[in-house]
């Protein structure tokens, strides 16, 4: 359940007027909520109760030390795709051996790093990774914990750009080929094997495609347990939320429908628990979008209103800089004015951004609250792959981010200035 409710006419984050944060620090303005964090956390740890499972929360849907602080706190692990993500996690206060690192790309100095971390476990992509890792640790006189990533060859349903577990994606190595990669890391001196993951893809809005990967690979866990020490068995994340509704946004029930996942925690739980159960080992998960995706807004101000001939544009002050996920892949976000009274009056109209660039758009030939010159307006469900994925485009400094709990909101990160914008360039 998410905490972003109208509240005398006024969308708040928990206690929190998001007008009033608006006043205090401009826009565009990230604003993340704790207790969702939490509750989403608990709600996905509760389904599994009964099964032997950790949740290594995926770092690169929102890594602000803040929101990794969170996590670390209610014990969580950290699912890392770099050495910077490392570096992240331990400055929050995570647990190093809580993490796994996972990617097709790591370099030695992160792998060098991450050895003398003590990381939790390497997911493997190929056999020259493989071997690398070998190399590395025996430069440090260190043995590396290593999973492979299996590609079980499964269709997740989800956006192309976001699909993993498919032959002809990059990630994992082919179901086939398991064996004899086990083989190879077992004949290693540096490495020692310690389980097995997948991860099909991201934004899976049915448990089939889940069912069918687990089934697929889970007779083949069964067989490298018996022939290796494998204590985990890793099932990724994907889990995916509500961003549309065919409901007009605004509308009251709008924010019912939108309190649970599509694809809730208790019937993953309960389609999957009794194909892992027998197993026994110990279930990872690795949930990114999920645990964040409806936990924040993208805030944004609405600077002029255009009419052309063909369409109604609504230039706002955010950008694809800022939150890139409807240029990159057709990325949906609700678009709500912190006004509930301006909510009434509707246009068809595209919300695009000041970048230089036709993509630079939040929503196209859509109905939506018809806003005007100086409106605040929400982008729901910018929690995950949102800030993480902003950049400098266009010379713009990257938004503040705030965090609430409760009736407070603290600063987790500074509006950058222009001087920041130049700082590393001598
Ligand atoms: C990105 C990623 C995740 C998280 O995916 P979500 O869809 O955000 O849950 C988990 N595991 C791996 C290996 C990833 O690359």
């Amino acid at each position: 359940m998410h905490q972003f409710r109208y509240r005398q006419g006024i969308l708040h984050c928990e206690e929190v007027s998001l007008q009033a944060l608006v006043e205090e620090h401009g826009t565009p303005l990230y604003v993340y909520s704790a207790q969702t964090f939490r509750d989403n956390y608990q709600q996905l740890h509760t389904a599994l109760k009964g099964l032997d499972h950790r949740i290594a929360y995926a770092v690169k849907a929102n890594s602000n030390l803040s929101v990794l602080g969170l996590l670390a706190e209610l014990g969580s692990g950290f699912d890392i795709v770099s050495g910077g993500e490392l570096f992240r996690v331990i400055k929050a206060g995570g647990d190093p051996k809580l993490c796994s690192f996972a990617g097709v790309g790591k370099t030695a100095e992160e792998i060098r790093y991450a050895l003398e971390q003590g990381i939790h476990c390497f997911n493997v992509e190929s056999i020259a990774e493989l071997e690398f890792i070998n190399e590395v640790a025996e430069g440090v006189g260190a043995t590396a914990p290593i999973a492979v990533r299996i590609n079980p060859n499964v269709d997740a349903k989800t956006h192309r750009y976001i699909s993993t577990g498919k032959a002809e994606n990059k990630f994992g190595i082919d179901h086939e080929d398991a064996h004899e990669v086990y083989e190879r890391a077992a004949s290693l001196p540096r490495i020692q094997i310690k389980g097995v993951q997948m991860h099909i893809g991201s934004q899976l809005t049915s448990v089939n495609p889940f069912v069918e990967a687990v089934e697929r690979v889970v007779p083949l866990v069964a067989q490298l347990k018996a022939a290796h020490d494998i204590e985990f068995f890793s099932i990724g994340g994907g889990i995916g939320i509500v961003y549309n509704d065919a409901l007009a946004s605004g509308q009251r029930d709008w924010w019912d429908r939108h309190d649970d996942p599509p694809l809730s925690p208790v019937t993953y739980a309960k389609k999957l628990v009794p194909l892992l159960q027998p197993l026994d080992l110990t279930i990872l998960l690795e949930p990114g979008r999920y645990m964040a995706g409806n936990a924040g807004v993208l805030l944004t101000t609405c600077l002029y209103e255009k009419k052309g001939h063909a369409k109604t544009f609504k230039v706002v002050d955010a950008g694809m800089n800022d939150l890139i996920r409807p240029a990159l892949y057709q990325g949906h976000h609700e678009i709500v004015p912190v006004r509930e009274d301006e909510a009434g009056t509707r246009v068809t109209a595209d919300v695009v951004g000041p970048i230089c660039e036709s993509g630079d758009f939040f929503c196209q030939d859509r109905e939506i609250a018809d806003f005007q010159a100086n409106d605040i307006i929400a982008l729901m469900s910018a929690g995950a792959y949102s800030f993480t994925m902003a950049s400098n485009y266009n010379s713009r400094p990257m938004p503040p981010e705030i965090l609430v709990e409760g009736a407070q909101a603290r600063i987790a990160r500074h509006r950058q200035s222009w001087d920041d914008l130049i700082a590393p360039e001598p």
